[in-house]
């Protein structure tokens, strides 16, 4: 169908969007209304950690649709259980509450964050949080995202977010006070250009929050299941938070999110947290299938090896292009271009024939790149080649 007869006018304008509907995806192809297909590395935006489709969800998803769809949050359902199961074996945490969302995962941190502060910390409520992170876009957590321009944007803000500077431990410090119940970080900021928290900020982080009595909460909506190579991001610097947010790669593609706690953080009674969706059967059903896929033996180590190797290749183009090199944890990296081509290289690549290529550009100077784990090395050295053309064809203008 030509992209005229779609009446896109009738979806709020959000965003602008180039002109083409997506129809169908694979693995890590697109396929658009014209039958153009274009490989991938947004792939939902980190989110489809097993590619577009999966043979594995789509089973999951046809399998539950027959069981039982939603027999209502006041009920256990089976899918519900297991994954929390698996995620408390798998993880530091001892208690899960599903979310649809990663912002709606946040939310609940931050209220849990509260409630643990009310019953331990005399009313405590702040949550140091950091410039240029970023929490999702409900009320609370745009107050707690450090996206220049939002503490603006429909204000007044939630309070009780002062900002630090991520991997500067004496500007965290500098914030606690007897306000203070948390620190809220991302181990990677990845909307603010795929930038990690270092090991010893993670290990300094730990340690000051433990002297001070409060909680360390990572949110790894981005970062999170399988994406850096290890299944948590937070299990790279080996240290133990209290709260973690997941959602994204959870669904792998389904609207999933979690919010995990020790047991002595689990403080909600009844009537603090719930939600007509969380925890219903057809959606855990996929974060069982998702999870069982990343945890088989040898899946996270193939993701280490191909991180590897993307890091290698992309400070390959960096020295043949004079780029300024590259950046990230596994399977979620950014090449640093030095100048601001990133959106004249997302455009070129998109309209590339015959086939096109989807990247991102998160800062006008950045590409980033967030493929599905099973990626292949082909797939990954035809990305290679076709984002050398471009840099060929942008750079020797
Ligand atoms: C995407 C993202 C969110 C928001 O998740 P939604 O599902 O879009 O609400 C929160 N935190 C981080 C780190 C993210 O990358």
């Amino acid at each position: 169908m030509e992209f005229s007869q779609y009446n896109v006018n009738s979806l709020m304008y959000i965003t602008p969007r180039p002109e083409i509907v997506f129809t169908e995806g694979s693995g890590m192809w697109l396929t658009d209304n014209n039958g153009k297909r274009y490989l991938d590395y947004l792939q939902g935006w980190a989110v489809n950690c097993l590619g577009h489709s999966p043979a594995v969800i789509s089973d999951a998803l046809i399998a539950q649709s027959k069981k039982l769809l939603n027999p209502s949050p006041a009920f256990y359902n089976a899918p519900m259980v297991e994954l929390a199961t698996l995620l408390t074996q798998n993880s530091c945490f001892d208690r899960v509450f599903f979310t649809n969302s990663g912002a709606e995962a946040n939310e609940g941190a931050i209220k849990l964050a509260r409630k643990w502060g009310q019953l331990n910390k005399n009313g405590a409520f702040e949550i140091i949080t950091f410039d240029h992170g970023f929490h999702g876009r409900t009320l609370a957590t745009m107050s707690a995202s450090g996206k220049p321009g939002w503490d603006k944007l429909f204000a007044p803000q939630v309070s009780g977010f002062p900002k630090a500077d991520l991997n500067d431990i004496a500007s965290v410090e500098k914030l606690i006070s007897d306000k203070t119940v948390a620190v809220m970080l991302e181990p990677i900021q990845g909307e603010g250009g795929v930038i990690p928290a270092n090991r010893e900020f993670m290990h300094e982080l730990r340690a000051l929050t433990k002297k001070h009595g409060i909680l360390l909460i990572v949110d790894e909506v981005q970062s999170g299941m399988g994406r850096t190579g290890e299944l948590f991001a937070y299990q790279l610097s080996g240290i133990t938070p209290d709260i973690m947010t997941l959602a994204k790669g959870i669904g792998g593609g389904v609207p999933l999110g979690a919010l995990l706690s020790t047991e002595a953080v689990a403080c909600f009674v009844p009537g603090d947290q719930g939600g007509t969706y969380n925890g219903a059967p057809l959606m855990t059903a996929v974060g069982i299938a998702v999870l069982k896929e990343l945890t088989k033996p040898g899946f996270l180590n193939s993701v280490k090896e191909k991180a590897q190797y993307l890091s290698d290749e992309l400070n390959k183009l960096s020295e043949e292009f004079g780029l300024q090199g590259e950046r990230g944890e596994g399977l979620l990296r950014a090449l640093k271009l030095g100048s601001n081509i990133g959106a004249e290289i997302v455009e070129v690549a998109r309209n590339m024939e015959p086939v096109g290529l989807l990247l991102n550009s998160p800062r006008p100077d950045l590409l980033r790149f967030m493929p599905a784990l099973n990626v292949t090395k082909e797939e990954l050295d035809l990305m290679l080649s076709m984002l050398r053309t471009v840099l060929k064809q942008v750079k020797n203008k």
